[in-house]
């Protein structure tokens, strides 16, 4: 847990979410701030800055299958298993990165366009 991290806090239960999916290592939240009909939040329970920092540890990288395994019932849940989806990470200041707590944004429910900028 991370003092001043928004996510910890969502994690925590300090700050409430809408919660999709959960289990011992994975938490999948809505996005309170939505750029498309699907738009999730697939994150750690344990605290990591951004992908560098899980990928850089045993633990993060079991952390990291931990959030992959959870895709599937994550996609079902939302309804967007078979239509398709996308999945991004922002790492950093030019990736977009916003939040210091590592996360993947799951975004589907339309056609998303070609371009990735
Ligand atoms: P990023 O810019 O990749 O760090 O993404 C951070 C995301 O967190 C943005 O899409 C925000 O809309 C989202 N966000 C920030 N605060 C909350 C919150 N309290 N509940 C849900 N999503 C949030
Ligand atoms: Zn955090």
């Amino acid at each position: 847990m991370s003092q001043d991290c928004i996510f910890c806090k969502i994690i925590s239960g300090e700050i409430p979410s809408k919660k999709i999916f959960e289990n011992d290592h994975v938490l999948a939240f809505e996005d309170s701030n939505p750029v498309a009909p699907v738009h999730a939040l697939i994150v750690p329970k344990k605290h990591y800055t951004d992908i560098l920092e899980i990928s850089s540890s045993e633990e993060g990288r079991a952390d990291l299958c931990h959030l992959m395994a959870a895709l599937t019932q994550i996609s079902e849940e939302l309804g967007v298993d078979e239509r398709g989806f996308r999945l991004i990470n922002n790492c950093g200041e030019e990736g977009g990165q916003t939040v210091l707590h590592v996360h993947f944004h799951l975004i589907g429910g339309k056609k998303l366009g070609a371009g990735l900028i």
